[in-house]
């Protein structure tokens, strides 16, 4: 791997866009591993969690590609190191024992991560809960079948750790809210009240979310962390710029 990084770290936002062709791998430890070498990946509880799920399970044309994969149904599985960003913005709040909601949870990838994250060791009570919405019934299906191509993902559906429900995620899920983290796989129009009233306080919101455009411009997306604190208040900020699929309406059948 060429390590333009020791010379040269420009801004993780245009990292991101100018890493795909040497961050990629030849398996899934070669990949995540290369992801953490320049700094895509921070945090060492972020590339464990990685380390246990293959890619292959998840997007089988080029698992181990730093880019964005299609999944079929319009949906695309988000690139390796804009998954690590996702768990890294919300590490604080991925503790053992924690509830999460994954909307736009497409290929299941991310949702099993983030089951990593949330489960203690072996015979620990903390052992999380992870909840995926989407609202393509298809693809609910599919997140499920990859997942149960390991064992470990096999035991986290069973044991009703992890659970794919078919809705629309603007609506969040209020059966098992309130949620220390939740992430927002496609970018929605607005920040939805409805998320950030069912998160936990303390707990953390990591959503995509159009900007307001003028007449035939187009304003462009940006991600922005919600924070709940633990006395109840609310703060916001806009912290970089992406292109995700939007959140829209379920397609008619
Ligand atoms: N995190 C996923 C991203 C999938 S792409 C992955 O990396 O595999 C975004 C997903 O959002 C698609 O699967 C799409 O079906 C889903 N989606 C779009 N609008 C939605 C809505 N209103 N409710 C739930 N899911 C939605």
């Amino acid at each position: 791997m060429f390590r333009l990084s020791r010379i040269f770290k420009p801004p993780r936002q245009i990292r991101t866009l100018t890493m795909a062709w040497y961050c990629s791998g030849s398996t899934n430890t070669e990949l995540v591993e290369n992801l953490f070498k320049v700094d895509l990946i921070k945090n060492e509880r972020v590339k464990e969690a990685m380390l246990g799920v293959d890619r292959a399970h998840y997007a089988p044309s080029r698992p181990y590609s730093d880019s964005p994969q299609p999944i079929g149904h319009g949906a695309t599985i988000s690139a390796p190191h804009m998954h690590g960003h996702a768990c890294e913005y919300l590490i604080e709040h991925l503790q053992p024992g924690a509830h999460v909601l994954d909307i736009g949870s497409g290929s299941g990838y991310l949702t099993h991560v983030l089951a990593n994250l949330v489960t203690g060791p072996p015979g620990s009570s903390e052992q999380g809960k992870v909840i995926g919405i989407d609202h393509i019934s298809e693809l609910v299906e599919l997140a499920r079948s990859n997942m149960n191509k390991s064992k470990q993902g096999r035991e986290l559906q069973d044991s009703g750790h992890v659970k794919f429900i078919t809705a629309d995620g603007r609506l969040g899920w209020k059966e098992d809210a309130p949620y220390d983290a939740i992430h927002v796989g496609a970018a929605a129009e607005t920040l939805h009240p409805v998320l950030i009233e069912q998160l936990r306080a303390p707990g953390r919101l990591f959503i995509p979310v159009e900007s307001d455009a003028s007449p035939g411009v187009s304003g462009g997306q940006y991600i922005w962390v919600v924070d709940k604190r633990a006395d109840g208040s609310v703060h916001k900020e806009k912290v970089f710029q992406v292109s995700y699929v939007p959140l829209t309406n379920a397609p008619r059948s």
